[in-house]
C-alpha cells in the first residue's frame, strides 16, 4: 500500500493535465505545488493559441484547470518537493519541505515547469522597476516608460500588453528578428508607442535603489546608448529547476529531464511532463499532450 497512486510534482499545465487524466482513472492523486497555480502560463497576458479558446487570459486558463482538478478530487498541497526516491520493489518516495513530510507511491509525475532566465547583470536582484511579470506589475507603469527584453512569444505579448497601459514601450531584442510569433509582432510594430531596439543588447542597470535606466549595446557597431526608464520587464527564456531529481533520473546538459514523447524517464515509474523535460516544442498544448499521455500509461 502507498500514500497515493500517483504524486504529481507541478501545479502547471502539464501537471493539472495529468491530475485530471489520472484522476478521472478512479486513482488516488496528489499534486504539490511550491509557488502558484497555473504556472508560467498564469503570467500569460493572453492565450490566443489554445484550441478551443479563442482568447484567455492565463489566469482564468490556470483557474478553470485548478476547478476541474478539484472537482475531481486530486488533492493539492502548497509544499516544495525536495527529494525522490525509486526503492527496489517498485515504490517511489516523494520528500516535500525540506524532506520532511515523506509520502509514498507508485508513480511519479515531474511536472515542475521551468524558471525566469535573468540577465545576469548587475543590480538585478536589487533594484525596483525590474519585473518578469507584465500582468502582474503592468499596472504600477500607467502612464510611464518602460522596456521589455526579449525576443520570444512572451516578449512579443507582454510589450502588446504593456503598450495598453504605458506612454512608451520599447522592445528590445538581440537579433533583428523575432522568435515569436511574427503575426504579433506586425501588430505591435503598428502600435504608436513601441519603439522597436533590434540588434542590441542590455549591458548595464542604471539606477541605485530603483531602476531609471539601461545601457544597450549595439551587436553589429558595439555603440552604446543609455535608455531611460521607469521599469524594465526581462522576457529572455527560461531554464529548468530539476536539481532535485538530478541523483534519481538522468538530465541532459541543459538541466532538462531526458524523457521523449513518451514522456518516460530512465526510471520505471517515474515520468517528465511539460517544459521541464527534453523536447523541442515547448507550448500549452505539448505540455497538456504530455499531462495526458503520463497520466495514461
Ligand atoms: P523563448 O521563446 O525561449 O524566447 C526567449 C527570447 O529571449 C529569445 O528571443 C532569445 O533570443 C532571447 N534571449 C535569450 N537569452 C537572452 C539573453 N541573455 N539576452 C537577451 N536576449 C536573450 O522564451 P519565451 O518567449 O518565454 O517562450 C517560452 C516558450 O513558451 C516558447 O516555446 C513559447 O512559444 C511559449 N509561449 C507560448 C505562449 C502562448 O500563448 N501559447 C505564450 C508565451 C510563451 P534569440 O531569439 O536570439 O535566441
Amino acid at each position: 500500500m502507498t500514500d497515493y497512486n500517483t504524486i504529481i510534482i507541478g501545479a502547471g499545465t502539464a501537471g493539472l493535465t495529468a491530475a485530471i487524466y489520472t484522476a478521472r482513472k478512479a486513482q488516488s492523486v496528489l499534486v504539490l505545488e511550491s509557488t502558484g497555480i497555473g504556472g508560467q502560463i498564469s503570467t500569460s497576458p493572453c492565450v490566443e493559441n489554445y484550441p478551443g479558446f479563442e482568447s484567455i487570459s492565463g489566469i482564468e486558463f490556470s483557474d478553470k484547470l485548478y476547478e476541474q482538478a478539484q472537482k475531481l478530487g486530486v488533492v493539492i498541497e502548497f509544499e516544495q518537493a525536495s527529494k525522490i526516491e525509486a526503492l527496489s520493489d517498485g515504490t517511489k518516495c516523494v520528500y516535500s519541505d525540506n524532506n520532511s513530510i515523506r509520502r509514498t507511491c507508485q508513480k511519479i509525475i515531474i511536472a515542475t515547469g521551468v524558471v525566469h532566465r535573468h540577465l545576469a547583470l548587475e543590480g538585478e536582484d536589487t533594484l525596483s522597476g525590474i519585473s518578469y511579470c507584465a500582468v502582474c506589475d503592468g499596472a504600477f507603469y500607467k502612464g510611464k516608460t518602460v522596456a521589455v527584453v526579449g525576443g520570444g512569444s512572451s516578449a512579443l505579448q507582454s510589450t502588446k500588453l504593456l503598450a495598453g497601459l504605458c506612454s512608451k514601450v520599447y522592445l528590445i531584442h538581440r537579433r533583428d528578428s523575432f522568435r515569436g510569433e511574427q503575426r504579433l509582432a506586425d501588430q505591435i510594430a503598428a502600435l504608436p508607442n513601441v519603439e522597436f531596439l533590434l540588434n542590441k543588447n542590455v549591458t548595464k542597470l542604471i539606477g541605485n535603489t530603483a531602476l531609471s535606466g539601461i545601457e544597450i549595446t549595439d551587436k553589429n557597431t558595439l555603440k552604446t546608448d543609455t535608455v531611460l526608464l521607469d521599469g524594465l520587464f526581462i522576457y529572455i527564456g527560461q531554464i529548468p529547476q530539476n536539481d532535485i531529481f538530478k541523483d534519481t533520473v538522468k538530465l541532459d546538459e541543459s538541466g532538462y529531464i531526458i524523457a521523449g514523447e513518451d514522456c518516460k524517464t530512465n526510471v520505471d515509474g517515474i515520468f517528465a511532463a511539460g517544459d521541464c523535460r527534453t523536447k523541442t516544442v515547448r507550448q500549452l498544448t505539448t505540455a497538456a499532450a504530455d499531462g495526458s499521455v503520463c497520466a495514461l500509461a
